[in-house]
């Protein structure tokens, strides 16, 4: 079995360059290979967030990451070799894409600030599913919002979310063990919490939330952030999200 690997992204969302050893390389298919590393920076796709790409370097030699995913608890950093080759325990150099992981920090953090607005206007709701990519972002509630009530909803999440940008406060993250503990933390907590995947409490403008994505560090860097859209179908409310 392969040694667990640290995720040290949740250490420090801006780490954008770190060391690692390689534990196990393995091939896949057309000729792509995957490096399983001690740790790393590079974030694998889930909870709605992008996975990172960038550059796994060492003695010369460079491996182009181009996907990063977890499967079966090991996270798999997926490409191909630009030049030579690198083996199990050579010490190596991580760089990952800097533009694209403070762009997927910003928009993933913008869906949790939603859902706090979401709770401080008054429209609590189970919450669902996330989609924090660059285009088309929304979190989704179980719920429903009458049809003429939804604009003002809208223009009080936006006055909301503009308040908690210009006071601006600290997002901070922790690990936790059991669900128990995220129950205590989190104001909600789905049944479906992705298992093989640590779990993590987010704290967003003092609002707890199970999260395992990578977060910017204060609320004051999501200006910008508004609501293009509030949709309601079968008791799922759609909030669509972007920047300005
Ligand atoms: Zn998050």
């Amino acid at each position: 079995m392969t040694e667990e690997t640290r995720l040290i992204y949740f250490d420090d969302s801006y780490l954008f360059e770190s060391k690692a050893t390689i534990l196990e390389m393995r091939d896949r298919e057309e000729g792509m290979k995957s490096i399983i590393l001690d740790k790393t920076i590079f974030y694998p796709q889930g909870g709605g967030q992008p996975y990172d790409t960038g550059i796994v370097s060492g003695d010369g030699v460079e491996f182009d990451v181009q996907e990063t995913r977890f499967e079966d608890g090991i996270v798999h950093h997926i490409g191909e070799f630009s030049n030579g080759n690198l083996n199990k325990g050579q010490p190596v150099e991580l760089k990952i894409n800097e533009e694209n992981r403070r762009l997927h920090c910003k928009i993933h953090s913008g869906g949790h600030l939603v859902d706090v607005a979401m709770y401080n206007i008054d429209r609590e709701f189970p919450s669902g599913k996330g989609f924090h990519f660059r285009e088309g972002s929304y979190v989704e509630y179980t719920g429903f919002i009458e049809v003429d009530e939804r604009p003002a909803a809208i223009e009080a999440l936006n006055r909301e979310l503009e308040k908690m940008i210009q006071t601006g406060s600290e997002i901070t993250s922790q690990s936790v063990d059991t669900r128990e503990e995220l129950e205590v933390l989190c104001k909600f907590v789905p049944e479906n919490i992705p298992t093989g995947k640590p779990i993590r409490v987010v704290t967003v403008g003092g609002v707890g939330c199970p999260c395992g994505g990578t977060h910017v560090k204060n609320t004051n860097e999501l200006t910008g952030l508004y609501i293009t859209k509030l949709k309601v179908k079968s008791e799922r409310i759609r909030v669509s999200y972007s920047f300005r």
